[in-house]
């Protein structure tokens, strides 16, 4: 499947964004106080697991061929959403738009 113009400039957008996210947080790590550092770690860590358990308990409809997937941990992190709706892209008809999420069966 060919990756499009929008898809490429919108990988670049959320990469540029993590890349900005994660070079913030190390400078923090790095020059900020002992409490500073062991927040962060707690924050992440809790961050990750509350990810990891939605991306194993969702999955998302694809409105154009209803192909039903899960995404990964980092998808699931790192792609724009809001409280039910995830930005996707189908992996079985290409369709792009804000995917519907549901409880996993
Ligand atoms: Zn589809």
């Amino acid at each position: 499947m060919p990756i499009s113009w929008t898809q490429t400039k919108r990988s670049s957008i959320v990469g540029l964004a993590a890349v900005l996210l994660i070079a913030t947080l190390g400078c923090a790590f790095l020059v900020g106080p002992q409490f500073i550092r062991i927040g962060l770690i707690v924050v992440l860590l809790l961050l990750s697991l509350v990810v990891y358990r939605h991306s194993r308990r969702t999955e998302y409809e694809c409105p154009q061929c209803h192909n039903i997937f899960q995404v990964s941990f980092f998808t699931d992190l790192l792609s724009p959403h809001f409280p039910d709706r995830k930005l996707l892209t189908c992996r079985s008809c290409g369709h792009t738009g804000f995917f519907h999420a549901r409880a996993r069966h």
